[in-house]
Protein backbone atom coordinates (compact mmCIF):
# COMPACT_ATOMS: atom_id res chain seq x y z
CA UNK A 1 0.00 0.00 0.00
CA UNK A 2 1.15 3.55 -0.75
CA UNK A 3 2.28 5.59 2.37
CA UNK A 4 0.27 8.87 3.40
CA UNK A 5 2.63 11.29 2.09
CA UNK A 6 2.77 14.28 3.88
CA UNK A 7 6.47 15.52 2.42
CA UNK A 8 6.92 19.07 2.51
CA UNK A 9 8.72 18.72 -0.86
CA UNK A 10 9.82 17.22 -2.93
CA UNK A 11 6.27 15.17 -2.24
CA UNK A 12 3.41 13.60 -3.23
CA UNK A 13 2.03 13.55 -6.92
CA UNK A 14 -0.94 12.33 -8.35
CA UNK A 15 -0.08 8.11 -9.34
CA UNK A 16 -1.66 8.49 -12.55
CA UNK A 17 1.09 11.27 -13.05
CA UNK A 18 3.41 9.09 -11.76
CA UNK A 19 2.39 6.39 -14.21
CA UNK A 20 2.23 8.04 -16.74
CA UNK A 21 5.63 9.67 -16.39
CA UNK A 22 6.88 6.19 -15.67
CA UNK A 23 5.85 4.79 -19.07
CA UNK A 24 7.17 8.23 -21.07
CA UNK A 25 10.88 6.77 -19.44
CA UNK A 26 10.36 3.72 -21.50
CA UNK A 27 8.59 4.62 -24.35
CA UNK A 28 7.73 8.05 -24.99
CA UNK A 29 4.40 8.93 -27.47
CA UNK A 30 5.29 5.50 -29.33
CA UNK A 31 8.44 6.27 -30.55
CA UNK A 32 10.45 3.76 -28.92
CA UNK A 33 12.76 6.22 -27.21
CA UNK A 34 12.98 7.11 -24.02
CA UNK A 35 11.71 10.99 -23.11
CA UNK A 36 14.68 12.03 -22.10
CA UNK A 37 17.14 9.91 -24.83
CA UNK A 38 15.25 12.30 -27.44
CA UNK A 39 16.48 16.08 -28.52
CA UNK A 40 14.98 18.65 -26.62
CA UNK A 41 14.16 20.17 -30.46
CA UNK A 42 12.78 17.40 -31.64
CA UNK A 43 8.72 18.14 -32.44
CA UNK A 44 7.86 15.49 -29.76
CA UNK A 45 9.25 17.48 -27.28
CA UNK A 46 8.76 21.01 -28.04
CA UNK A 47 4.88 19.85 -27.90
CA UNK A 48 5.66 18.86 -24.56
CA UNK A 49 6.92 22.36 -23.92
CA UNK A 50 4.50 24.53 -25.25
CA UNK A 51 2.01 22.91 -23.87
CA UNK A 52 3.29 23.20 -20.57
CA UNK A 53 3.62 26.71 -20.77
CA UNK A 54 0.21 27.47 -22.39
CA UNK A 55 -1.45 24.90 -19.48
CA UNK A 56 0.45 27.50 -16.99
CA UNK A 57 -0.86 30.49 -18.39
CA UNK A 58 -4.30 28.50 -19.19
CA UNK A 59 -4.79 27.38 -15.53
CA UNK A 60 -3.79 30.89 -14.20
CA UNK A 61 -6.06 32.60 -16.03
CA UNK A 62 -3.59 34.58 -17.69
CA UNK A 63 -3.99 33.66 -21.42
CA UNK A 64 -3.69 36.51 -23.72
CA UNK A 65 -2.51 38.80 -20.87
CA UNK A 66 0.57 39.57 -22.19
CA UNK A 67 2.54 37.08 -20.02
CA UNK A 68 4.74 34.21 -20.79
CA UNK A 69 5.51 31.21 -18.53
CA UNK A 70 9.11 29.85 -18.20
CA UNK A 71 10.31 26.50 -17.04
CA UNK A 72 14.14 27.02 -16.05
CA UNK A 73 16.57 25.65 -14.06
CA UNK A 74 18.39 26.23 -10.20
CA UNK A 75 14.84 26.19 -8.18
CA UNK A 76 12.97 29.16 -6.45
CA UNK A 77 16.70 30.09 -5.17
CA UNK A 78 17.69 31.07 -8.15
CA UNK A 79 14.73 33.39 -8.79
CA UNK A 80 15.67 34.94 -5.66
CA UNK A 81 18.88 36.60 -7.57
CA UNK A 82 17.26 36.61 -11.35
CA UNK A 83 14.47 38.71 -9.61
CA UNK A 84 16.71 41.32 -8.34
CA UNK A 85 19.64 40.82 -11.02
CA UNK A 86 16.95 41.71 -13.92
CA UNK A 87 14.26 44.63 -12.12
CA UNK A 88 15.99 46.06 -9.08
CA UNK A 89 17.86 49.51 -10.54
CA UNK A 90 17.56 51.45 -7.61
CA UNK A 91 15.11 50.26 -4.61
CA UNK A 92 12.97 47.08 -3.91
CA UNK A 93 10.55 46.52 -0.84
CA UNK A 94 10.71 43.03 0.04
CA UNK A 95 8.32 41.80 2.89
CA UNK A 96 9.53 39.12 5.37
CA UNK A 97 7.76 36.11 6.23
CA UNK A 98 10.37 33.26 6.99
CA UNK A 99 13.27 31.15 5.58
CA UNK A 100 12.77 31.94 2.14
CA UNK A 101 11.66 35.04 2.29
CA UNK A 102 14.72 36.37 4.59
CA UNK A 103 17.04 34.50 1.23
CA UNK A 104 15.49 36.42 -1.21
CA UNK A 105 16.54 39.52 0.87
CA UNK A 106 19.82 38.71 1.01
CA UNK A 107 20.14 37.53 -2.37
CA UNK A 108 18.44 41.43 -3.48
CA UNK A 109 20.85 43.76 -1.42
CA UNK A 110 23.71 42.54 -4.19
CA UNK A 111 22.22 44.32 -6.71
CA UNK A 112 20.73 47.86 -5.04
CA UNK A 113 18.92 49.06 -2.09
CA UNK A 114 16.12 46.81 -0.29
CA UNK A 115 13.90 48.11 2.56
CA UNK A 116 12.25 45.68 4.68
CA UNK A 117 8.55 47.09 4.78
CA UNK A 118 7.96 44.44 7.38
CA UNK A 119 8.87 41.18 9.28
CA UNK A 120 7.29 38.86 11.83
CA UNK A 121 10.98 37.14 12.73
CA UNK A 122 10.10 39.06 16.29
CA UNK A 123 7.68 36.10 16.85
CA UNK A 124 9.80 33.38 14.77
CA UNK A 125 7.71 33.73 11.58
CA UNK A 126 4.01 32.92 13.40
CA UNK A 127 1.76 35.41 11.40
CA UNK A 128 2.15 37.40 8.26
CA UNK A 129 2.28 40.86 8.77
CA UNK A 130 -0.12 43.58 7.96
CA UNK A 131 -1.08 47.32 7.60
CA UNK A 132 2.95 47.97 6.35
CA UNK A 133 4.13 50.41 3.51
CA UNK A 134 5.07 50.15 0.18
CA UNK A 135 7.45 52.71 -1.02
CA UNK A 136 5.46 53.51 -4.03
CA UNK A 137 9.51 54.27 -5.76
CA UNK A 138 10.00 50.98 -5.25
CA UNK A 139 11.16 49.30 -8.80
CA UNK A 140 9.05 45.86 -7.53
CA UNK A 141 7.89 44.64 -4.33
CA UNK A 142 8.57 40.71 -3.47
CA UNK A 143 6.37 38.56 -1.06
CA UNK A 144 6.35 34.29 -0.29
CA UNK A 145 2.59 33.76 -0.56
CA UNK A 146 2.80 30.69 1.26
CA UNK A 147 5.59 30.18 4.30
CA UNK A 148 6.26 26.53 3.54
CA UNK A 149 8.58 25.92 6.67
CA UNK A 150 6.25 27.97 9.07
CA UNK A 151 2.91 27.03 7.62
CA UNK A 152 1.18 30.67 7.40
CA UNK A 153 -0.01 32.18 3.90
CA UNK A 154 -0.89 35.52 2.45
CA UNK A 155 -4.94 35.82 2.24
CA UNK A 156 -5.08 39.37 1.32
CA UNK A 157 -2.43 40.85 -1.13
CA UNK A 158 -1.31 44.40 -0.44
CA UNK A 159 -3.02 46.62 -3.07
CA UNK A 160 -0.19 48.61 -4.34
CA UNK A 161 0.87 50.57 -7.64
CA UNK A 162 4.10 48.84 -7.45
CA UNK A 163 5.20 45.50 -9.60
CA UNK A 164 4.58 42.81 -7.35
CA UNK A 165 6.73 39.77 -7.38
CA UNK A 166 5.80 36.49 -5.77
CA UNK A 167 7.94 33.48 -4.71
CA UNK A 168 4.58 30.74 -4.71
CA UNK A 169 6.25 27.79 -4.60
CA UNK A 170 4.57 26.22 -2.22
CA UNK A 171 0.84 27.05 -3.27
CA UNK A 172 0.96 27.95 -6.66
CA UNK A 173 -1.99 26.47 -8.22
CA UNK A 174 -3.73 25.93 -4.87
CA UNK A 175 -6.29 28.88 -4.50
CA UNK A 176 -7.85 31.52 -6.27
CA UNK A 177 -6.15 34.78 -6.78
CA UNK A 178 -6.11 37.19 -9.49
CA UNK A 179 -3.01 36.27 -10.75
CA UNK A 180 -2.52 39.51 -13.16
CA UNK A 181 -1.96 41.25 -9.85
CA UNK A 182 1.39 39.80 -9.99
CA UNK A 183 4.47 40.82 -12.60
CA UNK A 184 6.58 37.51 -11.88
CA UNK A 185 5.34 34.78 -9.99
CA UNK A 186 7.46 31.74 -9.60
CA UNK A 187 7.76 28.86 -8.06
CA UNK A 188 10.17 25.62 -7.98
CA UNK A 189 8.23 22.54 -9.56
CA UNK A 190 8.56 20.53 -6.58
CA UNK A 191 5.72 21.77 -4.30
CA UNK A 192 2.76 21.54 -6.42
CA UNK A 193 3.35 20.46 -9.51
CA UNK A 194 6.39 18.11 -10.57
CA UNK A 195 9.86 16.69 -9.69
CA UNK A 196 12.88 18.88 -8.82
CA UNK A 197 14.39 20.08 -11.46
CA UNK A 198 12.72 22.69 -12.95
CA UNK A 199 11.14 26.13 -12.00
CA UNK A 200 7.98 28.11 -13.07
CA UNK A 201 8.65 31.55 -14.01
CA UNK A 202 5.21 33.18 -15.10
CA UNK A 203 6.27 36.88 -15.96
CA UNK A 204 4.53 40.34 -17.77
CA UNK A 205 6.39 41.17 -20.52
CA UNK A 206 6.50 44.80 -19.93
CA UNK A 207 8.06 44.62 -16.45
CA UNK A 208 11.49 43.91 -18.16
CA UNK A 209 14.25 46.29 -19.70
CA UNK A 210 14.15 48.36 -16.61
CA UNK A 211 17.80 48.17 -15.78
CA UNK A 212 20.79 49.38 -16.94
CA UNK A 213 23.07 46.59 -16.12
CA UNK A 214 24.13 44.06 -18.40
CA UNK A 215 22.93 40.26 -17.40
CA UNK A 216 24.74 37.25 -17.99
CA UNK A 217 22.03 35.41 -20.36
CA UNK A 218 21.66 32.14 -18.93
CA UNK A 219 20.43 34.59 -16.05
CA UNK A 220 18.89 37.23 -18.12
CA UNK A 221 14.78 36.82 -18.19
CA UNK A 222 14.53 38.49 -22.11
CA UNK A 223 17.33 35.43 -23.38
CA UNK A 224 14.80 32.66 -22.23
CA UNK A 225 11.96 34.56 -23.12
CA UNK A 226 12.85 35.07 -26.85
CA UNK A 227 14.13 31.31 -27.08
CA UNK A 228 10.96 29.92 -25.36
CA UNK A 229 12.63 28.01 -22.48
CA UNK A 230 14.92 26.63 -25.10
CA UNK A 231 18.47 28.99 -24.69
CA UNK A 232 19.88 25.80 -23.36
CA UNK A 233 18.72 22.09 -22.80
CA UNK A 234 15.32 22.14 -20.63
CA UNK A 235 15.38 19.66 -18.30
CA UNK A 236 13.36 17.51 -19.77
CA UNK A 237 11.69 15.28 -17.35
CA UNK A 238 10.91 17.74 -14.93
CA UNK A 239 9.05 19.40 -17.63
CA UNK A 240 7.37 16.73 -18.89
CA UNK A 241 6.04 15.44 -15.33
CA UNK A 242 5.36 19.38 -14.62
CA UNK A 243 2.56 18.95 -17.91
CA UNK A 244 1.17 15.88 -16.87
CA UNK A 245 0.25 17.41 -13.48
CA UNK A 246 -0.86 20.79 -15.05
CA UNK A 247 -3.12 18.25 -17.04
CA UNK A 248 -4.09 16.51 -13.97
CA UNK A 249 -5.54 19.70 -12.52
CA UNK A 250 -7.42 20.64 -15.72
CA UNK A 251 -9.12 17.60 -15.65
CA UNK A 252 -10.50 17.97 -12.24
CA UNK A 253 -11.87 21.17 -13.35
CA UNK A 254 -8.66 23.89 -12.81
CA UNK A 255 -7.79 25.97 -9.55
CA UNK A 256 -11.56 26.16 -8.28
CA UNK A 257 -11.98 22.68 -8.11
CA UNK A 258 -8.32 21.74 -5.73
CA UNK A 259 -9.16 25.24 -4.11
CA UNK A 260 -12.20 23.30 -2.67
CA UNK A 261 -10.39 20.06 -1.70
CA UNK A 262 -7.85 22.15 -0.40
CA UNK A 263 -10.44 23.92 1.78
CA UNK A 264 -12.07 20.95 2.94
CA UNK A 265 -8.51 19.14 4.04
CA UNK A 266 -7.29 22.42 5.84
CA UNK A 267 -10.48 22.79 7.78
CA UNK A 268 -10.19 18.70 8.74
CA UNK A 269 -6.61 19.13 10.23
CA UNK A 270 -7.07 22.19 12.03
CA UNK A 271 -10.69 21.29 12.96
CA UNK A 272 -8.79 18.34 15.09
CA UNK A 273 -5.84 20.28 15.90
CA UNK A 274 -7.98 23.01 17.95
CA UNK A 275 -10.07 20.19 19.34
CA UNK A 276 -7.57 18.14 20.46
CA UNK A 277 -5.70 18.76 23.87
CA UNK A 278 -3.04 17.04 23.19
CA UNK A 279 -1.65 19.39 20.02
CA UNK A 280 -0.67 23.32 19.60
CA UNK A 281 -0.81 25.18 16.43
CA UNK A 282 1.79 27.12 15.46
CA UNK A 283 0.76 29.55 13.03
CA UNK A 284 -1.64 32.22 13.95
CA UNK A 285 -5.07 31.38 13.08
CA UNK A 286 -5.90 34.01 10.49
CA UNK A 287 -3.07 33.15 8.63
CA UNK A 288 -2.55 29.51 8.76
CA UNK A 289 -1.79 28.02 5.39
CA UNK A 290 -4.01 25.49 4.03
CA UNK A 291 -0.46 23.29 2.62
CA UNK A 292 1.62 23.04 5.30
CA UNK A 293 -0.05 22.64 8.97
CA UNK A 294 1.98 23.38 11.35
CA UNK A 295 1.99 22.41 14.84
CA UNK A 296 3.34 21.55 18.25
CA UNK A 297 2.32 18.49 20.79
CA UNK A 298 1.08 19.88 23.94
CA UNK A 299 3.77 20.02 26.63
CA UNK A 300 4.25 16.83 28.62
CA UNK A 301 2.39 14.45 25.63
CA UNK A 302 4.08 11.29 24.95
CA UNK A 303 5.75 12.04 21.37
CA UNK A 304 7.20 8.34 20.85
CA UNK A 305 3.88 7.34 21.30
CA UNK A 306 2.37 9.60 18.56
CA UNK A 307 5.34 8.79 16.69
CA UNK A 308 4.57 5.32 17.18
CA UNK A 309 1.03 5.45 15.77
CA UNK A 310 1.56 7.83 12.43
CA UNK A 311 4.36 5.69 11.29
CA UNK A 312 2.00 2.38 12.21
CA UNK A 313 -0.86 3.68 10.03
CA UNK A 314 1.26 4.62 7.11
CA UNK A 315 1.92 8.20 7.36
CA UNK A 316 5.40 9.68 6.14
CA UNK A 317 6.92 13.13 6.21
CA UNK A 318 5.27 15.01 9.01
CA UNK A 319 8.58 16.12 11.19
CA UNK A 320 8.52 19.78 11.30
CA UNK A 321 11.58 21.66 9.87
CA UNK A 322 14.35 22.20 12.56
CA UNK A 323 13.29 26.07 12.81
CA UNK A 324 10.10 25.25 14.00
CA UNK A 325 9.96 21.84 15.45
CA UNK A 326 6.91 19.83 16.56
CA UNK A 327 5.04 18.84 13.07
CA UNK A 328 4.30 19.61 9.75
CA UNK A 329 1.59 18.01 7.33
CA UNK A 330 2.18 19.53 4.18
CA UNK A 331 -1.17 18.92 2.09
CA UNK A 332 -0.16 19.66 -1.49
CA UNK A 333 -2.85 19.18 -4.76
CA UNK A 334 -2.22 16.10 -4.95
CA UNK A 335 -2.96 14.89 -1.22
CA UNK A 336 -6.30 13.61 -1.16
CA UNK A 337 -8.74 14.21 1.59
CA UNK A 338 -8.72 10.71 3.15
CA UNK A 339 -4.73 10.88 3.89
CA UNK A 340 -5.64 14.03 6.43
CA UNK A 341 -8.54 12.04 7.86
CA UNK A 342 -6.11 8.96 8.53
CA UNK A 343 -3.96 11.57 10.22
CA UNK A 344 -6.91 12.78 11.95
CA UNK A 345 -7.67 9.57 13.16
CA UNK A 346 -4.49 9.15 14.38
CA UNK A 347 -4.14 12.06 16.54
CA UNK A 348 -7.92 11.00 18.21
CA UNK A 349 -6.27 7.27 18.72
CA UNK A 350 -3.19 9.17 21.04
CA UNK A 351 -6.19 10.97 22.66
CA UNK A 352 -7.40 7.90 23.56
CA UNK A 353 -4.36 5.93 23.81
CA UNK A 354 -2.69 8.86 25.76
C1 LIG B 1 11.06 25.12 -1.23
C2 LIG B 1 10.95 26.57 -1.36
C3 LIG B 1 11.97 27.36 -1.93
C4 LIG B 1 13.29 26.77 -2.36
O1 LIG B 1 13.16 26.11 -3.54
P1 LIG B 1 14.42 25.49 -4.31
O2 LIG B 1 13.77 24.97 -5.55
O3 LIG B 1 14.97 24.43 -3.41
O4 LIG B 1 15.40 26.55 -4.55
C5 LIG B 1 11.77 28.70 -2.04
N1 LIG B 1 10.62 29.28 -1.64
C6 LIG B 1 9.61 28.57 -1.09
C7 LIG B 1 8.36 29.26 -0.67
C8 LIG B 1 9.75 27.20 -0.94
O5 LIG B 1 8.75 26.49 -0.39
Amino acid sequence: MKKHNFSAGPCILPQEVFEKASQAILNFNNLDLSLIEISHRSKDFVAVMEKAQALALELLGLEGKGYKALFLQGGASMQFLMTAYNLLENKAAYLNTGTWSSKALKEAKLFGEVVEVASSKDQNFNYIPKGYQIPSDADYFHCTSNNTIFGTQIKDFPATEVPMVCDMSSDIFSRELDFSKFSIIYAGAQKNMGPAGTTLVVLKEDILGKVTRSIPSMLDYKVHMDKESMFNTPPVFAVYTSMLTLEWLKNLGGISAIEKINQQKAETIYGEIDRNPLFTGFAQKEDRSHMNATFNLTEGANAALFNELWKEAGINGINGHRSVGGYRASMYNAMPLESVQVLVAVMQEFERKS
